[in-house]
C-alpha cells in the first residue's frame, strides 16, 4: 500500500485548512470528470435560468473551448462574483433538500469549472442598461467589467484542465469527448422538448458545423416529446414504438419504448428521466432489461425513452456529485413501476412487429436494377432464390382455396399456402403475410405455458418409459436445487443415482419432446442465470427454453385449418409478433409495396 505515513519524519503531521482554490480543485475532481460533465452543468444552469433556446459550442472534443449561450434570466452585475463562489447558488435556502424542483442546486459548478480553466461569463438581466462580465483563471477572480450582449448568459470556458494537467491525461480522443458531449445535450434536449438547441463544433474556427439541432416543440407533452425524440433518435422509432402512460403507487411514467423486434446491439438506446432528469442509474436500467427479458435475447437492448414522475421527496437526487444516479425511497416500487408500465403497454401493442423487418425483407427483395433490364446472370444475389422458391410452393389444400372460408378481413389473413414447410402465406385485405410457423408457434406455446403456471402450474403427463439423462455433476446440483420449480413446469425428475437424474413426467403443452434434450437445455439456462436475476425472470427464462421444445418444426406440413388456427392464436396472444428472442414471427407486405418492387407505381 502506497498509503503516506500519519506519522512523516517522526513528527505529528498537522492539520491545515486548504484554501479556496485548493478546495474547488477537489470539488471540480468530483463534478467535472471530462468536457461533456462541465456541458452539462453549463446547459443545466441555462434551463434553470428559463432559457427557450441554448446554444452550446465546443472545439477540439471540448478540450480548448466550450461555449453555453441562453437566452434565459441573466445573472444581475452585483451577484456575478457570487456565481462563482462555493456554495453559492439561487436555487434552495439549504432548508429542505430533498424538495428540489431545479437541476441544480450544489452550487458548486462554477467555481468548480474556474478552478480548472478559464471561465468568462457574460450576463444581462432583463430591464439593466447592459451586460457585464467576469473571468476567473485557475482561481484567480478578475474584476467585473461591462460588456455587450442581450438579455441572457454566456459562458466560455476556455483550456479545461490546464491548472490541473494530470487530469488532461485521462481525457479520450476529441472524437470520444465530442461524442460524450453530444449525448449529453441529446439527453437534456429530451427533458426539454419546449426548448431549442443547437450543437456546433468549431474547431476549425469561425461558424463551425452543426452537429445537431432541435426546434423547440410546441403542443401537448407527449407530442412534444414524440416530436423531440424524432429529431434524437432515428426517424423509424416513432413507428416502432409504443406509447407509455403508466401510473402506480402515487409514480407515474410516461415515455415511449420499442417494440422488441426494434432493438440494438448494445444498451445505448436507453434514455431514463427522473423528475426531468437525465439519470443513468443501474436500477433503472436493470428494470429495463427485467421488462424485455421475456421477449429479448441477452445481447439485443431496446431503445427507450422513459419519464419518472414523482413526488420529488419520494427521491433523493443528492447521491451522485454529478447527480447522475438517484434514489428512490422505495427502490422496489420504482422497479415494479417500469416493468409492469413497459410490459403493459407491450401486451397493448399484441401482435404488431415493427416495420422495419417489412422495409427490410423489401429492401432484400428489391432488385437493385429494373427488372426487365436483366439477363440470368446479373441478377442479384437476393432475388434467385425467391424466384426458384416459388417454384417449389407446396399447397396442401391445391384446388381447395376457393372454398376455404375467407379471412382476409382478419389481421393476419388467410393462409394461402406453405412454403418450405416453414412459411405460411396468408393474403390480408390489402397486402400478404408470411409468418416463420416455428417462431410464431414458440410464442403461443411460451404464452400458454406462463398462463397455465399463473393459475395452477404446468399439466404434466407421464412418459410411457421414463428417460434417464447422464448430467456433470455441477448440472445435476443445479438441477436438483430447482426441482420443486422444475416441478411447477410440468417436469418430474429424479435422481437417478452418480450423476444421472430420469425424467418420468414432461409438460403436456409439449406433446411428444426429446426429454433429453429438454433436460439439457434447461441446465444450460440454470447455468447461465445470475443471482441478479429476479425469481420472475428466471422462472420466465426456463419457460422460454421449455416452450422451444415444444414447438411445430419447421419442415412440418400443416393443413390449411391448422394454419388459421395458428393465425388467429397469434391475433389473440400478446407479443406475438416476435418470438422469445425477439425475432419477428411474420412480415407484412403490403399490396403497395408489391407493385412497387414490380414497377408498377
Ligand atoms: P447551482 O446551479 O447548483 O446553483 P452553479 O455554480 O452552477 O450552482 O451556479 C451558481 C449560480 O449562478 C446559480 O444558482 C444561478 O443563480 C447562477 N447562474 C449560473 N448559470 C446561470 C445562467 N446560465 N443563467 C442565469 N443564472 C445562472
Ligand atoms: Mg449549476
Amino acid at each position: 500500500m502506497n498509503k503516506p505515513s500519519p506519522n512523516i519524519m517522526g513528527s505529528r503531521p498537522q492539520i491545515k485548512q486548504l484554501d479556496d482554490a485548493a478546495a474547488n480543485r477537489i470539488a471540480a475532481g468530483e463534478v467535472v470528470e471530462r468536457p461533456s460533465s462541465a456541458v452539462k452543468e453549463l446547459v443545466e444552469n441555462a434551463l434553470d435560468a428559463d432559457a427557450k433556446r441554448v446554444d452550446v459550442a465546443y472545439a477540439d472534443g471540448g478540450k480548448t473551448l466550450i461555449r453555453v449561450v441562453d437566452d434565459g434570466l441573466g445573472i444581475a452585475h452585483d451577484q456575478l462574483q457570487l456565481a462563482l463562489s462555493r456554495h453559492a447558488t439561487s436555487k434552495i435556502d439549504g432548508s429542505d433538500l430533498l424538495n428540489i424542483h431545479t437541476f441544480g442546486f450544489r452550487g458548486e459548478a462554477l467555481p468548480s469549472l474556474g478552478a480548472v480553466g478559464r471561465l468568462t461569463i457574460t450576463s444581462r438581466i432583463e430591464g439593466a442598461d447592459s451586460a457585464a462580465e467576469i473571468s476567473v483563471n485557475g482561481g484567480q477572480v478578475l474584476p467585473v467589467k461591462p460588456a455587450a450582449r442581450g438579455v441572457g448568459t454566456t459562458v466560455e470556458l476556455n483550456d479545461l484542465f490546464h491548472a490541473t494537467p494530470a487530469r488532461l491525461k485521462f481525457l479520450r480522443t476529441d472524437r470520444a469527448e465530442s461524442q460524450a458531449i453530444t449525448d449529453v445535450v441529446k439527453r437534456l434536449a429530451m427533458s426539454e422538448p419546449y426548448v431549442g438547441f443547437t450543437l456546433r463544433d468549431i474547431s476549425g474556427g469561425g461558424q463551425g458545423r452543426v452537429t445537431f439541432r432541435a426546434d423547440a416543440q410546441s403542443g401537448d407533452l407527449f407530442d412534444a416529446v414524440l416530436g423531440r425524440l424524432r429529431s434524437i433518435l432515428a426517424s423509424e422509432f416513432a413507428e416502432n414504438s409504443v406509447r407509455l402512460d403508466f401510473e402506480r403507487e402515487g409514480l407515474s411514467l410516461h415515455g415511449y419504448a420499442s417494440l422488441p423486434t426494434y432493438s440494438r446491439g448494445a444498451a445505448i438506446g436507453q434514455y431514463l428521466f427522473v423528475n426531468g432528469r437525465p439519470v443513468k442509474d443501474r436500477l433503472l436500467l436493470g428494470a429495463v432489461r427485467g421488462a424485455y427479458f421475456d421477449f429479448l435475447s441477452r445481447d439485443r437492448h431496446p431503445v427507450v425513452a422513459l419519464f419518472i414522475e414523482c413526488d420529488p421527496t419520494l427521491v433523493d437526487v443528492n447521491v451522485h456529485p454529478a447527480k447522475a444516479e438517484v434514489r428512490f425511497r422505495d427502490p422496489a416500487a420504482a422497479r415494479t413501476l417500469i416493468v409492469s408500465g413497459l410490459r403493459h403497454a407491450l401486451t397493448g401493442a399484441g401482435h404488431r412487429a415493427s416495420t422495419t423487418v417489412a422495409d427490410a425483407t423489401l429492401g432484400a427483395f428489391r432488385p437493385e436494377t429494373p427488372v426487365y433490364q436483366m439477363d440470368q446472370q446479373s441478377r442479384p444475389a437476393a432475388f434467385t432464390p425467391v424466384q426458384s422458391g416459388f417454384a417449389e410452393v407446396q399447397t396442401d389444400y391445391s384446388g381447395r382455396v376457393e372454398e376455404a372460408p375467407v379471412e382476409v378481413d382478419a389481421p393476419l389473413g388467410a393462409a394461402r399456402a406453405q412454403v418450405h414447410e416453414n412459411y405460411i402465406i396468408a393474403q390480408t385485405k390489402d397486402g400478404m403475410v408470411i409468418v416463420d410457423q416455428h417462431a410464431a408457434h414458440e410464442r403461443l406455446v411460451y404464452e400458454k405455458l406462463k398462463a397455465q403456471m399463473a393459475v395452477n402450474g404446468v399439466a404434466s403427463q407421464a412418459l410411457l418409459l421414463p428417460e434417464v439423462v447422464e448430467l456433470s455433476e455441477n448440472e445435476r446440483l443445479a438441477l436438483i436445487e430447482a426441482l420443486p420449480t422444475l416441478t411447477k413446469f410440468g417436469l418430474v425428475i429424479e435422481e437417478f443415482g452418480g450423476n444421472a437424474v430420469c425424467v418420468r413426467e414432461t409438460p403436456a403443452i409439449l406433446g411428444e419432446v426429446n426429454a433429453i434434450n429438454l433436460v439439457r437445455d434447461i441446465c444450460d439456462e440454470l447455468s447461465d442465470q445470475d443471482n441478479t436475476q429476479t425469481v420472475q425472470d428466471q422462472i420466465e427464462a426456463i419457460l422460454s427454453r421449455v416452450a422451444c421444445h415444444g414447438s411445430i418444426r419447421s419442415g412440418r406440413r400443416m393443413q390449411a385449418e391448422e394454419m388459421n388456427a395458428l393465425l388467429r392464436k397469434m391475433e389473440a396472444t400478446p407479443h406475438s409478433g416476435q418470438c422469445n428472442h425477439g425475432r419477428p414471427t411474420y412480415v407484412e407486405l403490403k399490396l403497395a409495396d408489391i407493385e412497387r418492387l414490380f414497377g408498377r407505381t
